[in-house]
């Protein structure tokens, strides 16, 4: 994990291609000269406009007759707008910079310490978590579109020569919905296991299926519905200039329809590649092969016996500059042309009779490669977006509306909600022991007693507690409290002493409700 600057200097956005290509195209209003994104004026018609040209983009519009959606009036011809915030750094504006629109490039530019830090071997990774900055030209859908947003991104650098995975056998079985670029042709995603995906050529590897499996495990384990999610491969002509294949995890939102909230990209060798021609710094990584291989090489022997009387005490560096040469280049060149020389500053002239070849056996122990680059790229903003628009819903209890947030344990602010029956000293000196242990092993909890006892479990239910523990006059008679599951409000009595040991399993899922213990309510009334 590292924590780059959110300001880079220019040179850093001009090797990304953001300087020149991170842009978004625009269309305005000829008449109130409002600015709109020209391609989501057009996503009712074409479903993935980004792989059009803004003259495409253009022709939709004029071709479907769509005017400015706030007064009518004529749209303008499609323009680019850069998407970065442009600053000064440092006094007497000298020096231009700007606002991260990515956390990746951070990680390309520390590229030389990490392979430091990893020990110059390959595959190793690097994750950064932080804000972005993008101007965006109308961020009115909440924390979908902001200009200020948190992005999550590894950088995983592998060796481009081998694409399997280590670990691909563990996600190998796992279905899941490949909305491919022929299923997007036919309309349906295709189920398949990742085995078979990757098999079948549609996701181009097994590097880059892995992270696209564990990404879909992440988002089902932070509560994306399963039926609302789907990975979706770009277009070859949407996808951007570096990557060799790409896919977006895509949800679907009541509000807004299918909106991407994780690009998982190969984006190849570009990045290095790119900022090694800008900042001349070399961005390879010397990979040592497991058996050196042995290799006839031609080398330049020069005739030392003419050399030494000839140079004298330069002899020996005339000598030298020779070898230097290449054997290929020398033997190509006509056999009367003069080989030209400088050494120590001297432009000097030998006959080419005084040099000869040798065959000689040389040991390679590896070579230099560019890293390949799969990047998972999360945004943090929409997933937390989908997590609570996917888990609430609205059901009814004794003819009053409940509602719900059906947080999975792991993101539930609180995991477990501590009440005493009646806010007396008897019960809340053993609910407030109850609340101490459970804090102890860990767990994220609350403790209430203002209002009714459904007043609440509804109070919980709504910031999505999975599970109320009731402390009432049994826990002081026989010993026992009540375990309140969220979902299905079913209650069961368990042993006081055993609280801490069942909540910790049934937030983990080791354990079923159903087995915690006996059934005392079945949950249709409250
Ligand atoms: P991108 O580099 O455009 O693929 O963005 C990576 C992820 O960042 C996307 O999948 C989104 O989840 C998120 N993201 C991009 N732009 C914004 C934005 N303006 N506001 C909030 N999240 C964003």
């Amino acid at each position: 994990m590292i924590e780059a600057p959110t300001i880079g200097v220019e040179g850093i956005y001009q090797a990304s291609g953001h300087l020149s290509g991170f842009s978004d195209p625009l269309t305005s209003c000829k008449e109130c000269k409002e600015v709109y994104r020209a391609d989501h004026l057009i996503k009712h018609i074409i479903e993935v406009p980004d792989a059009l040209s803004n003259e495409q983009i253009y022709k939709c519009i004029q071709e479907n007759e769509i005017g400015c959606p706030e007064c009518g009036g004529e749209l303008s011809q499609v323009y680019e707008f850069n998407l970065m915030f442009k600053t000064m750094i440092g006094p007497g504006n000298k020096m231009t910079g700007y606002l991260r629109p990515e956390t990746a490039q951070g990680m390309f530019i520390n590229f030389p310490r990490l392979l430091r830090y990893f020990r110059d071997s390959l595959p190793f990774a690097a994750v950064q978590i932080g804000k972005s900055f993008r101007n965006e030209i109308s961020p009115r859908q909440g924390v979908i579109r902001l200009r200020e947003f948190t992005q999550a991104e590894a950088e995983i650098f592998i060796d481009p020569r081998d694409k399997s995975h280590p670990r691909f056998a563990e996600v190998a079985d796992i279905k899941m919905r490949f909305y491919s670029q022929a299923a997007q042709e036919r309309g349906e995603a295709e189920e398949m296991t990742f085995a078979k995906a990757v098999e079948r050529g549609i996701v181009a590897h097994q590097a880059l299926a892995y992270y696209v499996a564990r990404t879909y495990q992440f988002l089902l384990a932070v509560g994306v519905a399963p039926d609302k999610l789907r990975f979706r491969q770009h277009q070859s002509d949407e996808m951007a200039h570096y990557a060799a294949d790409c896919w977006d995890a895509e949800v679907f939102l009541d509000r807004l329809g299918w909106i991407e909230i994780v690009g998982v990209a190969d984006r190849t060798d570009f990045d290095l590649k790119a900022h090694t021609s800008v900042s001349k710094v070399n961005l390879s990584v010397f990979v040592h092969y497991d058996q050196p291989v042995k290799r006839q090489k031609l080398v330049v022997k020069p005739d030392f016996k003419a050399l030494g009387p000839r140079f004298k005490a330069k002899a020996k560096a005339v000598g030298e500059a020779l070898k230097a040469l290449s054997p290929e280049e020398l033997k190509g060149s006509k056999a009367n042309e003069m080989i030209s020389l400088t050494v120590e500053g001297e432009t000097i002239e030998i006959e080419p009779t005084l040099v000869s070849f040798e065959s000689v056996e040389e040991e390679i122990r590896g070579e230099e490669v560019v890293p390949h680059v799969i990047e998972p790229s999360f945004g943090i903003d929409r997933i937390i977006y989908t997590v609570l628009d996917h888990s609430f819903y609205q059901d009814a209890v004794d003819g009053e509306p409940r509602a719900v947030l059906r947080f999975k344990s792991a993101v539930a602010p609180i995991e477990v909600a501590v009440l005493p029956l009646m806010d007396r000293k008897e019960l809340s000196d053993t609910a407030k022991a109850i609340l101490q242990e459970l804090r102890t092993r860990g767990m994220r909890v609350d403790y209430d007693t203002s209002g009714s006892i459904g007043r609440r479990y509804r109070r919980n239910d709504e910031i999505g507690t999975p599970f109320a523990v009731t402390v009432d006059y049994d826990t002081l008679e026989q010993g026992t409290v009540t375990i309140r599951d969220r979902d299905s409000m079913q209650q069961v009595k368990v042993p006081r002493w055993q609280i801490a040991d069942k909540l910790t399993a049934l937030l983990c899922g080791l354990l079923k409700f159903q087995d915690a213990g006996d059934l005392v309510a079945s949950g249709k009334k409250e």
